[in-house]
């Protein structure tokens, strides 16, 4: 049998481009199918643009601070408009760069909308992308599915009111007064972003602290610098309509109380975007919230075809799918052993003002595996000395009492993302608390308080199982 292709890749997103790329470079007959938009979510409607917009957010604060150190600025107003076509300007450009990079590679770009025909045959389809494109079917030998995920909406009377990160991104207006539901990655970032820009922001979610899964500490951390940030809390709420009232939307809590808004913006995950890929031609499983079933080698259940990134609910981030996507490539086509990534210690981090990052195991997770020894600072960073800024930055290092490894180190302050992605690799190499203690600090720093915690805050106990 002969196929058109050796790999067709659906979805160009951050995990489809690596894999088609690093594929093509193993020599691969490489084709890519994207219907929306090259580069996927994390360059159009996710982490790129989300950044940009956490930056802009943080200007009003630091020409206020600036007052502590002299300077005589007065905060100005700013143009929406102006922050969103500056975004949009540098999101073409990012476009055309990752269309490049997979020309140059020599892969076959098709735009257009994929869906199976059988395990090896995809019917591409017009799609908003190119619309006039004509349909055509082409055949691979393998096909990987590396479609992402979309966000999910509650499902209360109202919800079509409601907009989601997709929307937000391209807002012709700032909203005065902002619901957000949702206290996870998006909800958080996006709360930050708004109440920076000047909205009035609510931020509902239904547990105690914001931020599930993240260390208890950060949690709360976390909760003081929402409040320290203008932004009104509502936790133990769950929404239960959303209705207009006007211009305005009415958002009722099960609490009975109501808030009233200009833009509800439902922050509630996402699922993986599998709708339409006609996956009923083929044996591939899928599971819980419609994400698909993989092996430990990213394949399905239908021998050859393979699936990366968000699509499987595995780990949602840009960075995971780019390393599932290279080790795909690299099984499949290379000749040296595929590339591997430890999983286990993925840092992570929530673009909030001050953002909070972590690697490795929280308290609680730390000791159901043994007692662990807790070292936890809080202090002012200097800049806000001066500024009269109240703004702690929050380090806590979890070591494992028995063989002293720091399994575990959490941030919440200015920089947290650059300082935990360094100090990840010593988490990642099983480096001991000894090892931390022996490292010379850089002063003056945040940082080198990782190095500097000599005395334990406390122990904890290994948990009831
Ligand atoms: P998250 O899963 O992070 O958060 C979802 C939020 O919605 C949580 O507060 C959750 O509450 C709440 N929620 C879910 N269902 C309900 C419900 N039925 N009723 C009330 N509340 C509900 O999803 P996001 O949409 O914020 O982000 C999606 C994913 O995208 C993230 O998990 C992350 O993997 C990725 N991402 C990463 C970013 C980064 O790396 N900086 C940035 C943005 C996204 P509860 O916690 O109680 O379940």
């Amino acid at each position: 049998m002969t196929y058109d292709f050796d790999l067709l890749v659906i979805g160009a997103g951050s995990g489809g481009v690596r894999c088609a790329r690093i594929a093509a470079g193993h020599g691969a007959r490489v084709g890519v199918v994207e219907s929306r938009h090259w580069g996927g979510t994390c360059v159009n409607l996710g982490c790129v643009p989300k950044k940009l917009m956490v930056m802009a957010s943080d200007y009003a604060d630091m020409v206020e601070d600036s007052h502590g150190f002299g300077w005589s600025t007065t905060p100005g107003t700013h143009s929406w408009p102006t922050l969103i076509a500056a975004k949009d300007r540098e999101i073409t450009r990012l476009n055309g760069i990752y269309v490049s990079m997979l020309e140059k590679a020599g892969i076959t770009l098709f735009t257009g909308h994929a869906q199976f025909v059988d395990g090896h045959t995809l019917r591409i389809t017009p799609s908003p992308l190119a619309p006039t494109e004509q349909p055509r079917t082409v055949t691979a030998k393998r096909i990987v599915i590396a479609t992402g995920s979309t966000p999910s909406k509650l499902d209360i009377p109202g919800a079509e009111l409601a907009i989601t990160s997709d929307e937000a991104f391209a807002l012709p207006e700032r909203p005065q007064r902002v619901v957000m539901i949702g206290s996870g990655y998006i909800g958080i970032e996006f709360a930050g972003i708004f109440a920076g820009l000047g909205s009035k922001v609510d931020l509902v979610y239904r547990r105690d602290l914001p931020l599930r899964g993240f260390d208890e500490d950060m949690r709360t951390a976390l909760a003081d610098a929402i409040d320290a940030r203008g932004i009104t809390q509502h936790h133990h709420a769950n929404p239960t309509q959303i209705v207009q009232d006007g211009q305005a939307l009415v958002l009722t809590l099960d609490n009975g109380q109501t808030l009233t808004a200009d833009c509800i913006f439902m922050a509630t995950g996402r699922h993986p975007k599998i709708d339409s890929l006609g996956l009923g031609n083929t044996s591939i499983t899928t599971v819980d919230n419609g994400r698909i079933q993989v092996d430990a080698n990213s394949e399905t259940t239908h021998p050859g075809i393979y699936a990366i990134g968000d699509v499987t609910d595995r780990i949602n981030l840009t960075p995971v799918a780019i390393a599932e996507g290279h080790n795909l490539a690299d099984r499949l086509f290379g000749k040296a052993p595929p590339r591997q990534w430890c999983y286990a210690t993925t840092p992570k981090a929530v673009f909030f003002s001050p953002p909070v990052a972590t690697v490795g195991l929280t308290e609680d997770e730390a000791a159901q595996n043994g007692a662990v020894d807790i070292y936890l600072t809080r202090f002012t960073p200097m800049r806000y000395t001066l500024a009269g800024r109240v703004r702690k930055t929050v380090m806590k290092l979890v070591v494992d009492q028995q063989s002293q490894k720091v399994v575990g180190v959490h941030i919440l302050g200015d920089e947290a993302p650059e300082m935990l992605q360094a100090v990840a690799i010593a988490v990642t190499a099983g480096l001991t608390k000894a090892d931390f203690d022996r490292t010379i600090g850089i002063h003056p720093t945040s940082a080198e308080e990782l190095v500097t915690m000599r005395t334990r805050t406390r122990e904890t106990p290994k948990a009831d199982k």
